[in-house]
């Protein structure tokens, strides 16, 4: 076994704090990742908290991973020694139902393996994340990384990029399409960033008037203040897509009559708590509400390729992991620009 310290969270209430566990053996088809950077997500936040139910303890949160490949195993082919990887929000499936062979793992028809707060295929190890000094992950499900970037704004594209990435595409949003982004938080400014590039036209819809000229800077072409609802009446019937990525509960049938005939509302946030939907807010003209889940393999290789070409990279604040629980704060009061980063040298 590998020795491995990391920051974990005891219980729902307790801050984080330090923790040493073991990682398995390096095996045949798995790399050794030296972890250098990792994002931190909202949904760290959710589980550690266990907003979600069935939060499992001790938990290491972390799924936006970046790191240099310190090992192989001898069947890798992938890797070799000194290379960038990435590993995102799982770390296995079954790999042999619909949906893995199609390269959509996240959605798994008989066990994702989640990088943390899962149980590995055997459903007896638990899985830790990102907030470490090393990860053991099979290649199959490990992301090449193209060298000379930032690999701290790296990062977060391995869930908020993804998340935001897979939806645009399975959409096909682009030139002609007006597109609004719920929340500019982690997730909604790669969503601005990555709409924008696609050519659509970006509009940000946010509850803190602070963060406008941010938002123009990322690439949004409007921007308006959720809070005043005048100013929304305006552009009732305007939206041909809006990707939302609020992380607590929230009016979907304000944002709902905000689309135009045929529109679609993409959820990608998940707040703890159900949220009503009125049928007239979807019948009346023919509106469609749909939900994603981060993306597949292949596809989360495309975007970080696309990002790389693209020169697409979080914007973030790199912090010391000593750090997190005031991190938590700060994201609970919208005070993130627009992604916290823990530096793992600090660990
Ligand atoms: P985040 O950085 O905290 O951003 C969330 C943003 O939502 C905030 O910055 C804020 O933006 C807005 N917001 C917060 N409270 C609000 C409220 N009461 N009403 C309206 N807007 C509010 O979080 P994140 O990491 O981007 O994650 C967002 C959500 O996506 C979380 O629920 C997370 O669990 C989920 N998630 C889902 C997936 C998936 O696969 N579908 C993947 C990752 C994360 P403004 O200040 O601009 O209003
Ligand atoms: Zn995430
Ligand atoms: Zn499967």
């Amino acid at each position: 076994m590998i020795q491995t310290r990391g920051y974990a969270a005891q219980n729902a209430e307790n801050p984080l704090g330090p923790f040493s566990f073991a990682r398995r053996d390096v095996g045949a088809h798995d790399v050794l990742i030296e972890i250098l950077y990792c994002g931190v997500c909202h949904s760290d936040l959710h589980q550690v908290r266990n907003e979600w139910g069935g939060s499992i303890y001790p938990m290491v949160p972390g799924h936006e991973i970046v790191g240099r490949v310190s090992k192989v195993g001898d069947q890798v082919t992938k890797f070799k020694e000194g290379d960038f990887a990435g590993v995102g929000c799982f770390v296995d499936s079954c790999r042999t139902c619909p949906s893995c062979q199609e390269g959509l793992e996240q959605y798994c028809e008989v066990h994702n393996v989640g990088t943390y707060n899962s149980y590995e295929l055997d459903k007896k190890t638990p899985t830790y994340g990102g907030y470490s000094s090393q990860i053991v992950v099979d290649e199959k499900y490990t992301l090449k990384i193209a060298p000379d970037q930032d690999m701290s704004r790296v990062a977060p594209l391995l869930c908020a990029g993804i998340t935001t990435y897979s939806p645009l595409r399975q959409w096909q949003v682009g030139k002609g399409h007006k597109l609004g982004v719920v929340g500019l938080g982690g997730l909604g400014h790669m969503g601005v960033k990555l709409g924008a590039s696609m050519g659509a036209e970006v509009t940000v819809l946010s509850t803190s008037p602070n963060k406008e000229a941010d938002a123009r800077a990322l690439g949004a072409h409007k921007f308006l203040v959720t809070r005043d609802e005048d100013q929304l009446k305006e552009y009732r019937n305007y939206f041909d897509f809006i990707l939302d990525t609020v992380s607590a509960p929230h009016n979907l049938d304000m944002y709902l009559s905000l689309l135009r005939r045929d529109g679609t509302m993409i959820l990608v946030g998940a707040p703890p708590e159900p949220a009503p939907v009125s049928g007239f807010s979807l019948i009346s003209r023919r509106k469609r509400l749909v939900g994603s889940m981060i993306g597949g393999i292949p596809e989360t290789q495309e975007m970080l390729d696309y990002c790389a070409q693209h020169n697409i990279l979080s914007d973030v604040e790199v912090i010391p992991i000593a750090q997190i629980n005031e991190a938590y704060e700060r994201m609970l009061r919208s005070d993130v620009k627009y992604r916290f980063v823990i530096d793992m040298a600090t660990l």
